[in-house]
């Protein structure tokens, strides 16, 4: 059985704006990195109502001046290129697309949520739920016990995963089913003996 978990791969894309400083009001600012005044006319880059000189707010990997969107980045900034090289962004298992909000990892993939489908009934599979892995293909618990699922050789229901279960000689046995034939005591610890179809306990041999 394995179990998933909503893991959020939102990164904080922030945007800045671009003016350029023609008033007399933007020319008294200064710009907040370097505090030198604007040259009227020049390019302006604007991010929380602060203003910076285009070449003072630039990406911390290429240098280059940051005109849209960019990812803080310990203090500094990334372009959206040199973010996506130092954090490439997780692609689906199933579509093959990058997951920009919250996805499912399961078994070492990751998954848009509207993408983790049961291999079988192909309904989406919640990330509260558990799950069971077919053919290594996530299964939604309930087409696991119904289709996939071994069946115990004693009370016939399904033996779903994470259970204790024995195997012998093809056949299956949820631990507590494994019983001697006669005096019904359960022998899963215990050594047995085969009679035919029946198995028994060292004390009904
Ligand atoms: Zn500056
Ligand atoms: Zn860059
Ligand atoms: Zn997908
Ligand atoms: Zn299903
Ligand atoms: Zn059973
Ligand atoms: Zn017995």
């Amino acid at each position: 059985m394995f179990s998933i978990f909503d893991r959020c791969f939102r990164s904080s894309l922030r945007n800045v704006t671009c003016c350029f400083g023609l008033n007399s009001t933007q020319n008294t600012r200064t710009c907040t990195s370097c505090h030198n005044s604007f040259p009227a006319g020049s390019r302006i880059t604007e991010f929380d109502g602060k203003q910076y000189h285009p070449d003072c707010f630039a990406c911390a990997d290429c240098r280059k001046p940051i005109t849209s969107q960019f990812y803080p980045f310990n203090n500094e900034y990334l372009c959206s290129a040199c973010h996506e090289a130092r954090f490439p962004r997780k692609r689906c298992g199933k579509c093959g697309s990058v997951i920009t909000s919250a996805g499912i990892t399961f078994a070492g993939a990751s998954y848009h949520a509207a993408c983790f489908l049961c291999v079988t009934c192909k309904q989406p599979i919640s990330a509260q739920s558990k799950i069971s892995m077919v053919d290594g293909q996530p299964c939604c618990v309930k087409c696991y016990e119904d289709k996939h699922a071994k069946r115990c050789s004693r009370c016939q229901k399904a033996i779903v995963a994470d259970v204790e279960y024995l195997e012998f000689e093809d056949k299956y046995w949820h631990k507590e089913c494994f019983t001697c034939s006669k005096c019904q005591k359960c022998i899963a610890e215990e050594s047995f003996y085969q009679d035919g179809n029946l198995i028994l306990c060292k004390d009904c041999i």
